[in-house]
This record gives structure tokens, C-alpha cells and sequence, in this order.
């Protein structure tokens, strides 16, 4: 007996040329065509717990049963998850994958809310330090806006910093990413802070002060979330306090439990590597 995953809303369709030209130009390579699929590896079936299943009625969630593997839908989704800003990673996460039950029911309350949050134009700061997993609420956050058809981008401050200083000879392109930023219910601008320690010059750090505030700026009165390991004093003595202003319109929660612990995913990994299971790609948060 073969089980079923959810299908594809009928309306998350193949990509327009100019998003698949996007995808392709960041898509790490790891699934080119729906006949190299990393879920089944060319199998058809794959091993999952039966709760993922649409037709497992009265099979125990936890129970490990073998999937059907709709190999294109996986491949469609994963592409649109990709031109939406989501690694792979966090496409395959849903919200049965916290560690900690007090960041799960906070999660939980802010995906159950994402449609008011996207409709008022309320956002959200997430502060709290390394493995709290503020960047999983907020890629859950991405996928519930998804699911509910609002647009949403997630990106990282060191990605959104690069692209504006690659883009800086290119007005056109500048543009398009600036409309995308810009545009969309939803931006997740996810760790705040650590792009100084990888680009510790100056002169960019002056530059992602700026790109900061405009981005901030360009987006009052609509929904950002954004999180970040860093103190507001040290936000205020990178960034100024013109950011720190615009972050204090954001509704503010600080971390403090730790849910990934630095042996919880190679634990899990390891895992579902010697239960030969493979997790799909999920429509949704999974509330
Ligand atoms: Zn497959």
C-alpha cells in the first residue's frame, strides 16, 4: 500500500520565464528537472511518516509508510519555494520540526496570525541569540503567506546587501529586485547583524546601513519580519538609530530557549538516514 501526499493548490502553476531564469541563476543545482529527483532518486516511492499522508486514515502519524512520489509536483513546488527565497531546508520543514514546545506554540500563534499581520501591516522583530529558531519561525511564517496566496520573500540581510551592491551597475535590474523587495506582503529579512562578521569592511558596512533603512523605510505600513542575534544597543551602534526606530514600529519578541541545540539536526538527520526515510517537500506550515 502506497500513500498520497497533499496535492499542489491548482493555482501554483510552472513559473513565468523571467522567476525560472531567476531560480536558475540561484537554484544550487540539486534538482534540474523533476527526473533527477532528490525525494525518491528515480524510485517512485519514498519512506515517511504516515501524518504527511492525505489517505492514512487510522495509520498512527508517527507510523514510517512508503509514499507515492509525485515527482513533478515535488520539483513545481520546490521551484516556486526557491523563486520565493526558501533553501531547500526550510522547504522540507514544516511545524512538527521544532525541538522546543514554547518556540513551536509561538510559531504556531504567528502562522495562525499571518493573514492580519500581512492585512494591518504589522510586522515583527524577532530578537534572540544563535539556535533560538527565530529564522524557522520565520521561514513557517513565509510558507503559511504562501499558502494563504499572499506574496512573500525570504532573504537573508547578507544576500539582500549583496544583491543591492551587484545590482549597483545595473538600474534595470536594481529596479526589479527594489519592485520585489518592495512589493510583496511579506518580507522575512532574517539575520540582521550577521553580515558583519563576514564582510567586516567599512565601506559595506555603511552601505547595509543604508540599504537597511531604505528597505525598512520603503516597506511602512507593510508587513516585515525581521530577525536578528543582536542587543538594540548594538543595533543602534551598527546600523543608527534611524533603523532602530524603524524596528521599534515592529512588534518585538525576544528568544531565549534554545530549540536547535548544535546536535539536534545532525541527530535527526542521522535519524532519518538510518530509518532510510526522506522528507518531501511541504506544502504549508503543517498547522
Ligand atoms: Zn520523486
Amino acid at each position: 500500500m502506497t500513500y498520497h501526499l497533499r496535492e499542489n493548490p491548482t493555482w501554483l502553476t510552472g513559473l513565468l520565464n523571467h522567476e525560472a531564469d531567476e531560480v536558475d541563476i540561484l537554484d544550487n543545482g540539486v534538482w534540474p528537472s523533476p527526473s533527477k529527483c532528490p525525494i525518491c532518486w528515480g524510485s517512485g516511492t519514498f519512506r515517511w511518516y504516515a501524518y504527511e499522508a492525505i489517505d492514512a486514515a487510522g495509520v498512527p502519524p508517527m507510523e514510517v509508510v512508503e509514499f507515492e512520489c509525485p515527482c513533478v509536483e515535488q520539483w513545481m513546488l520546490h521551484r516556486f519555494f526557491s523563486y520565493c527565497g526558501l533553501s531547500l531546508l526550510y522547504q522540507r520543514l514544516s511545524i512538527r520540526d521544532f525541538s522546543s514546545s514554547e518556540v513551536q506554540d509561538l510559531a504556531i500563534k504567528y502562522i495562525a496570525q499571518v493573514g492580519e499581520y500581512i492585512r494591518y501591516g504589522q510586522g515583527m522583530f524577532l530578537v534572540g541569540s544563535h539556535g533560538t529558531g527565530k529564522s524557522m519561525i520565520a521561514a513557517l511564517v513565509t510558507k503559511a503567506a504562501i499558502y494563504y496566496r499572499f506574496s512573500a520573500y525570504f532573504i537573508t540581510f547578507n544576500d539582500l546587501v549583496n544583491v543591492y551592491i551587484q545590482t549597483k551597475f545595473s538600474p534595470e535590474k536594481r529596479e526589479e529586485m527594489k519592485r520585489r523587495f518592495l512589493g510583496v506582503n511579506l518580507l522575512v529579512i532574517d539575520d540582521v547583524g550577521q553580515e558583519e562578521t563576514q564582510n567586516v569592511q567599512q565601506r559595506k558596512t555603511s552601505q547595509a546601513r543604508a540599504i537597511l533603512d531604505e528597505v525598512l523605510r520603503g516597506r511602512q505600513g507593510l508587513c516585515t519580519f525581521v530577525t536578528s542575534n543582536f542587543p538594540k544597543n548594538t543595533l543602534a551602534e551598527h546600523y543608527g538609530q534611524n533603523v532602530v526606530s524603524l524596528l521599534s514600529e515592529l512588534d518585538k519578541k525576544e528568544l531565549y530557549s534554545t530549540d536547535f541545540r548544535g546536535d539536534f539536526l545532525p541527530k535527526r538527520t542521522q535519524l532519518e538516514r538510518s530509518n532510510h526515510l526522506t522528507r518531501p517537500v511541504v506544502w504549508g506550515a503543517g498547522l
